[in-house]
């Protein structure tokens, strides 16, 4: 039983183009042949003469072998169309049929009906199909770290990823991950709980997240921390407040942004012999009499691929930020002239999956935007500082507009009201000693003064004449910080601080808003499991990482998705192993 589409044709119309810019010019082909359809029954509807017409269809032994409308008065219920049409589709095992003469309206709309509820069930023919125990569609950290679990409780797995390498979001993010660790945090004098965790995330949330993935989120991220060392991964010996994290209890790895995760676990895949199938763009997701039993894929060639899978598919395809017409389509106010730190394959279509085949989304509207982005490129790389503790935010009037310890949101939406929705963030030699130091994304500060993404002077006055801002504004407004150093009350309320802006080299970057994460997708229980819009479990389908929704309520922390990906992806890839 099924689902209701709601989504344009116009995504599936951009994600189409988009997957052919993605996997090759050529390489992809629209399905053709005459299609099957999956075993199950399925609603549908579509709007008929100011009415709504809806349609029950059964399909079995891959045939339509029932269609049943049911219609309004004023959607046309007396039409002959009503009577003859089902037959005739049952017929021609065909959507495409002549209209009914004196009917066409209502034919018309029992078509697009039909058309409706097999959308997620019509099987185009493929070029083969393969075997496995599970698969996991997208090699970010969630896809990587359900393949590594499922592959490590003894299931044969194979990953498809749409892109020509792994990492997705994963590997270009700064690398922060939030996990309560008193093993680093006691010896640097940091009081934390996995209870303040939890309180942090929910109410930073806005109190919109589902309580009980927050609290399996915050009580896995430790473990997962362990995991990962346990995998050969390192991490930086201290915790540090990333933006927007609320607390320190960010964890940064050795190797520089996301490589450390996905290098790790790709290496573990690999040596647990995970088949990892690149520019393999995942095209359906296949449900037979409810369970979902396998998926579709396009390979670099064009070939169509049946994956069926006995235990299970892991959904890990990541967010929407990319995909432009979505993110507006959910948010108006994400308009399309914002950059996005996305990877460019953030276009969104696993959730179009599996809401096709009845998989409920929750959060949708919750888009988060950056502070941070590059003005040229919206990419978060290129920026000076590191611990919020030790940057400041100017307006072009030089001029602080905020507390840079507060949430993403709240920061973003206060630079979206100054002039020109343009800042520079402000730092010193407390955060970059030396010209070698490097920031989060593994640029020094010689190399992104040399590449004009940020600009250091000996003193506040000359860095204000090569930024273009008032010289007596800016040094008012670093006095004045310094002072809430110094008293423990800051002039914007900033609660986390850290050293005085006094030692020179001063830096400043420009930065602009940018749409960064998608907080809302398929939603899901605790054990992973993907949740229909009746809230039961959809057998067979697990999700986890960005393409999910209800774990960072409105607005996520700094920090915690990361830890989310390896949190749930840990958990869908035991849970779909587990089941034989
Ligand atoms: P997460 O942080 O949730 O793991 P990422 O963005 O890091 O998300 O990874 C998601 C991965 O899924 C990306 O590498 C992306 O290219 C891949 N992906 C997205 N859609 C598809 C698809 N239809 N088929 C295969 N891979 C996909």
């Amino acid at each position: 039983m099924s689902k209701r589409l709601t989504r344009p044709i116009a995504i599936m119309a951009v994600i189409a183009i988009a997957s052919l810019v993605f996997i090759g010019a050529g390489a992809y082909s629209a399905p053709s042949g005459k299609p099957s359809y999956l075993n199950g029954t399925y609603e549908g509807s579509a709007p008929s003469h100011g009415g709504e017409l809806s349609v029950v269809v059964t399909v079995k032994k891959g045939k339509i072998a029932d269609v049943v409308i049911r219609a309004t008065d004023s959607a046309g219920i007396s039409d002959a169309a009503i009577v003859k049409l089902p037959a005739a589709i049952i017929k021609a095992q065909a959507i495409e049929v002549d209209a009914i003469a004196g009917a066409t309206e209502t034919s018309e709309a029992i078509k697009a009906a039909v058309a409706d509820a097999l959308a997620g069930a019509t099987l185009y023919p493929v070029d083969k199909t393969i075997k496995t125990d599970v698969v996991v569609i997208g090699g970010g950290n969630a896809g990587l770290a359900a393949a590594v679990e499922a592959s490590l409780a003894g299931a044969k797995v194979i990953l498809v990823e749409k892109m020509p390498f792994l990492g997705g979001n994963s590997i270009r993010a700064g690398g922060a991950y939030n996990a309560v660790d008193p093993a680093r945090q006691i010896p640097q004098g940091i009081e934390d709980s996995i209870e303040k965790h939890y309180q942090q995330t929910f109410e930073g949330g806005d109190k919109k997240a589902d309580p009980a993935l927050v609290k399996t989120f915050v009580e896995g991220a430790p473990e997962g921390i362990t995991w990962l060392e346990s995998l050969g991964m390192k991490f930086q010996p201290n915790v540090f407040t990333v933006l927007g994290a609320l607390w320190p209890r960010s964890h940064a790895a050795v190797e520089p942004v996301g490589t450390g995760f996905i290098n790790t676990l790709s290496r573990t895949a690999e040596s647990n012999g995970v088949r990892i199938m690149l520019e393999t763009t995942a095209d359906q997701i296949l449900r037979e009499d409810g369970r979902v039993t396998g998926i579709v894929v396009v390979d670099a060639s064009g070939k169509r691929i049946r994956i069926n899978a006995k235990r299970g598919v892991v959904l890990a395809t990541g967010g929407f930020a990319a995909n432009k017409e979505m993110r507006q389509e959910y948010d108006p106010l994400i308009t399309p002239n914002l950059g996005t730190t996305n990877h460019p394959g953030a276009l969104g279509e696993g959730i179009v999956m599996a809401k096709k085949i009845g998989a409920a989304l929750v959060g949708m509207e919750y888009i988060q935007m950056l502070p941070l982005g590059n003005p040229e490129t919206g990419a978060l790389n290129g920026w000076v500082g590191f611990n919020v503790e030790d940057f400041i935010y100017i307006n072009k009037g030089g001029k602080r507009f905020v507390s840079e310890a507060e949430r993403r949101d709240v920061m973003t939406q206060a630079l979206i009201k100054q002039k020109d929705q343009f800042m520079f963030i402000v730092c010193d030699a407390h955060s970059m000693p030396t010209p070698q130091t490097k920031n989060s994304f593994n640029e020094t500060a010689e190399e992104l003064v040399k590449k004009g993404t940020a600009f250091s002077a000996d003193s506040i006055e000359e860095l204000a004449a090569k930024i273009g801002v008032d010289p007596a504004a800016f040094r008012a407004t670093i006095d004045d910080y310094n002072r809430g150093i110094d008293s423990g009350v800051d002039s914007f309320g900033k609660k986390l601080l850290g050293s005085k802006i006094d030692k020179a080299p001063f830096y400043a970057s420009p930065r602009v808003p940018t749409v960064h994460h998608t907080m809302g997708g398929v939603r899901i229980d605790t054990l992973a499991r993907a949740i229909d819009e009746a809230g039961d479990v959809i057998p067979g389908l697990y999700a986890a990482g960005e393409v999910t929704g209800g774990i960072h309520g409105g607005n996520r922390l700094g920090g915690n998705a990361i830890a989310d990906t390896i949190v749930f992806g840990r958990i869908a890839g035991k849970s779909v192993a587990a089941k034989k």
